[in-house]
């Protein structure tokens, strides 16, 4: 005879975090700084009534369950309400990159079908130019301005909150962030209810994020990219306070994290390079941050330095659209305490190990039947699954995955011992010099370790003997002279002898995505002729 599993039947739905952060820390504050300087302050209770008035304003205008609102927005309350208030209706949130070409942005908002579209007035000119492509936009709203048709709190206003959230199954879809891909169109990432709440009771952990109602944290990183990193729904779910910039400036940022309290910073490398600089430039010390969270690209090591030696515990991940986006994280190992910094920045330069839920794994590059050992020396195709992860994109008519759920990142890694990733690549971006793989991020790596090197990038070049050679694309500081021997000379002490490139350019600028990651088709394209 079969036996009933005991407990209550509760579906993992998002609106359970807002419950929660409204009725165990209501008065827990949300603080927006906008673009004008001006500052508003709402709390989590608020956050929920606002997002109940939005429910019910999304249901007059006729939204369904499953049916797409999008955002054209940056960091700020009103976007947090939404992300409640459209999940709450039973809709699908889909966050758009306003840093897209004109053509993907078409692109999406059409493969989305979004009926309404709600934008920043800095975006109205992006809506203005481009709202004709977007037949299925039936409504457009703006987050913070009346001067371009409906204004968000107009339309709430009009309603008192009085409602239920809509329900549901855990499974059904509750927000969609396209993936700006380096080939092809972009790709729609549909999460669910119960996908975005796995990665928030797994995000909370210390050894994951590390939130707790003490944090006060300043996320960085755009609403609009993967996700938000989990922020929204992981800070409803311990009671953190949470700060939003509307812009990215490092004087307002440094100046926020003072005046708020802030203890924790959630940025790309980019962001921290950002901070550092203005607080070296002028002469100031860091904000007294406790934790520092980063990802989206790899984190150079002298920042991470800067970090540990700060005291601050430094939080390194790995992840994607496709994955919540967070999978890997390095955190504190349990001889930590006895490890000197080279040892610590070591560990927090790599990807970290698998928050639990997530599996990982390496295969060969060229026969992905093969699984690689995990020796900490053979690099291959970096593969993950669990509940968080793609299964299949919006609208696509097979699997991203194989057959046993595993997802191929586009990731060339390898897996150490202890389970540590250390990413060495993408995999259209290796380079395969006479047979062997060089991997083009450790190139860069070393190279922006050269006190006068802002950036670098390093690519293949057809090579008559090798297949391929590598060539440094790099871009200087301002002022600063960078002799190509002394550059050539510290690579030599960071990668074996085999690896250093050919040549190095220097250029004035290196093309980058709409995502703010160094763009290898478009600099592959721009040295299509180039000769070694
Ligand atoms: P996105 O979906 O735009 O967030 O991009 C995901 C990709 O960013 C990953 O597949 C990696 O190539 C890269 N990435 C993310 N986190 C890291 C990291 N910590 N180190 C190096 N690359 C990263």
């Amino acid at each position: 005879m079969s036996v009933l599993g005991g407990m209550q039947d509760w579906e993992l739905r998002v609106s359970l975090l807002i419950d929660h952060a409204a009725r165990e820390h209501g008065t827990r504050e949300i603080v927006t700084r906008w673009a004008d300087g001006s500052t508003s302050r709402t709390t989590w209770a608020g956050i929920r009534h606002d997002a109940l008035k939005m429910v019910q304003a999304l249901r007059k205008l006729g939204i369904r369950p499953g049916d797409r609102v999008a955002t054209l927005a940056m960091n700020h309350n009103r976007h947090l309400v939404s992300w409640y208030g459209v999940t709450g209706a039973g809709a699908v949130l889909h966050t758009i990159n306003p840093r897209l070409f004109d053509e993907q942005l078409d692109y999406i908002v059409g493969h989305a079908e979004d009926r309404v579209l709600i934008f920043d007035a800095v975006f109205a000119p992006i809506v203005e130019r481009l709202r004709s492509n977007w037949p299925c936009v039936e409504q457009f709203i703006c987050f913070d301005s009346s001067d371009h048709g409906l204004s968000f709190d107009a339309w709430i206003g009009a309603e008192n909150g009085e409602t239920e959230w809509t329900t549901g199954s855990e499974r059904d879809p509750c927000m969609l962030c396209y993936t700006s891909g380096t080939t092809g169109n972009p790709k729609g990432v549909m999460y669910e209810h119960r996908s975005n709440m796995l990665h928030t009771y797994a995000g909370i952990m210390p050894q994951c994020l590390d939130l707790d109602a003490r944090s006060v944290v300043l996320p960085v990183v755009p609403m609009f990219h993967a996700n938000n990193w989990g922020f929204p729904w992981a800070a409803a779910a311990v009671g953190a306070k949470l700060v939003y910039s509307a812009t990215n400036d490092a004087q307002v940022l440094c100046d926020l994290m003072r005046s708020e309290g802030v203890t924790y910073l959630a940025g790309v490398p980019t962001v921290w390079l950002a901070v550092l600089q203005h607080c070296d430039a002028r002469g100031e010390p860091l904000p007294p941050l406790t934790n520092a969270l980063t990802g989206g690209s790899a984190m150079p090591r002298a920042i991470i330095e800067r970090l540990v030696g700060a005291g601050m515990r430094v939080a390194h991940a790995w992840g994607m659209t496709e994955t919540s986006p967070v999978a890997t994280i390095a955190y504190e190992s349990a001889d930590w305490d006895e490890l000197d910094l080279e040892r610590r920045v070591t560990i927090k330069a790599m990807q970290g190990r698998p928050v639990f839920g997530v599996q990982v794994r390496t295969v060969d590059l060229d026969d992905p039947a093969k699984e690689l050992p995990r020796d900490g020396k053979t690099a291959g195709a970096l593969q993950v699954r669990g509940p968080w992860v793609i299964k299949r994109y919006f609208k696509a008519e097979a699997d991203a995955t194989d057959q046993d759920q595993w997802f191929d990142t586009g990731d060339v890694a390898l897996i150490h011992a202890d389970g540590t990733v250390q990413l060495t690549d993408r995999t259209k971006d290796v380079i395969k010099s006479g047979g062997e793989w060089i991997s083009s991020v450790e190139l860069e790596n070393a190279a922006i370790a050269h006190p006068g090197v802002a950036e670098a990038a390093a690519i293949g070049i057809a090579h008559p003997k090798w297949d391929e050679r590598p060539i440094l694309v790099v871009v200087k500081k301002p002022g600063a002279e960078v002799d190509p021997e002394s550059l050539r000379d510290l690579l030599a002490t960071r990668v074996a002898k085999w690896w250093l490139p050919d040549a190095i350019e220097f250029v004035d600028e290196i093309p980058h995505t709409g995502t703010g990651k160094i763009s290898k088709k478009d600099l592959r394209e721009q040295f299509r002729d180039y000769r070694l």
